[in-house]
């Protein structure tokens, strides 16, 4: 007999089931469309090539050791990612603003919402309906007593965003001091996030009923291609300068770094000195968590975040990855079209930017090349100003006759 008979087995992960199952499928053409990890061409994880050649600088510098960081983590790395998220914030702001590094993005909202149950003692927590699984285990062990509450968010008849929904559900049931949790960018799992003037609309209905935004920022720079495009959520509740928020930032997607754990936190406080008051808290919390944060994939995003050279190659890098997903998408539609699938599969391209020129190129006979030139036209095409000059005018050479 042991003292743990009486537990009951807890049910595993969904989506880590599907994964297990999907691994074990010997069929050749499958495709993953599950959890949210990059796959190359081949269905092979990518290591971005500006993060294989910094882990070469890296492992070539005499001084590289493994001590341990402190508390709040490696300073060029937390200093990067506030910038980063914040859009190189100023020095008044910059004095608002606590961070500190995190197990990754899970970790910044465990640290969040055990440092927002503690502080501010919030009855309730708004979240999406639906929103990532985890968010819900997350505050059930780190905040067990503020009372989940869903906000409608997707509605399955249109594949579309139900902001009046959302709104009036708000409107009539937050009560000042609940928590709201909003996806920065990409909302997981629907991919379908507000426009700037509906996200506005948001930000007056926190600062009206007092709610506290908890952002989730996972996805930065991988949704659209452009790390100021994906932060501008964050960036508009900021400065509208009356709102206090905090800030849970992954870079596991944006910099292909998974299984490093490398993430932040971060709180906005009306001023210094409440700032000051978070921080040491949530620099205790961290003592007794996990002590000090992991230092090598830290050590790479600050490397490259710090270098305007290395951090422009990451961008091309960025470019690739969100351009193969817009062209993904693009041709899971066609094919879905092409095949006379009953129902309407719109919302599959309309989400996520992918123009008609897009669709019209993915055939059911596209090449593997093909599909590769598509994508680098993509991203091309949707940021023409983070192509390279001589690379601009041989793709607008290129592809003249689709775009007209
Ligand atoms: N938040 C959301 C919405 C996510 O989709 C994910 C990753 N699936 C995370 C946070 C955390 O990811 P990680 O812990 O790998 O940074």
């Amino acid at each position: 007999t042991s003292l743990f008979n009486h537990l009951e087995t807890m049910p595993g992960d969904p989506i880590f089931g599907l994964m297990s199952l999907y691994a074990k499928d010997p069929a050749e053409k499958k495709a993953s469309l599950t959890i949210g990890v990059y796959r190359d061409e081949e269905g092979k994880p990518w290591v971005l090539p500006t993060v294989k050649k910094v882990e070469k600088m890296i492992a070539e510098d005499v001084a590289t050791n493994h001590e341990y960081l402190p508390m709040e983590g490696l300073q060029p790395f937390v200093e990067s990612a506030r910038d980063l998220l914040f859009g190189n914030p100023s020095a008044s702001l910059t004095s608002r603003i606590g961070s500190l590094q995190t197990i990754s993005g899970t970790g910044a909202v465990h640290l969040g919402a055990r440092f927002l149950n503690d502080s501010l003692s919030p009855k309730r927590i708004w979240v999406s309906d639906p929103t990532w699984g985890n968010h819900h285990a997350i505050f059930d062990i780190a905040a067990p007593h503020v009372e989940q509450k869903m906000y409608p968010y997707y509605d399955a008849a249109t594949c579309s965003l139900n902001f009046t929904g959302m709104m009036e559900t708000l409107e009539r049931d937050a009560q000042p001091g609940d928590l709201i949790l909003l996806h920065a960018c990409a909302h997981n799992p629907t991919g379908i996030d507000p426009t700037k003037e509906q996200w506005k609309q948001i930000a007056d209905l926190c600062e009206r009923k007092h709610l506290f935004p908890f952002f989730d920022s996972a996805y930065q720079g991988f949704a659209s291609g452009d790390v100021d495009e994906d932060a501008w959520a964050v960036r508009h509740f900021v400065s509208r300068g009356t709102l206090e928020l905090a800030v849970a930032q992954s870079f596991s997607k944006n910099f292909g770094l998974y299984g490093q754990r490398v993430g932040a936190f971060h709180i906005v406080a009306a001023d210094e000195a409440a700032r000051d008051k978070a921080l040491s808290h949530l620099i205790y919390l961290q003592r007794a968590e996990i002590s000090n944060p992991p230092v090598y994939g830290a050590r790479i995003v600050a490397f490259i975040l710090q270098n305007e050279e290395l951090k422009r190659e990451w961008e091309q890098d960025l470019l690739i990855m969100s351009g193969r997903i817009k062209t993904m998408r693009a041709a899971l539609y066609g094919e879905l079209k092409a095949l006379q699938t009953p129902g309407s599969w719109e919302h599959i391209v309309n989400q996520n930017e992918v123009d008609l020129y897009e669709i019209l190129e993915i055939s059911r006979s596209a090449t593997k090349t093909d599909i590769k030139k598509a994508y680098h036209k993509a991203a091309r095409i949707h940021h023409p100003d983070k192509v390279p000059e001589d690379q601009r005018a041989a793709a607008d050479d290129r592809f003249k006759d689709i775009q007209q």
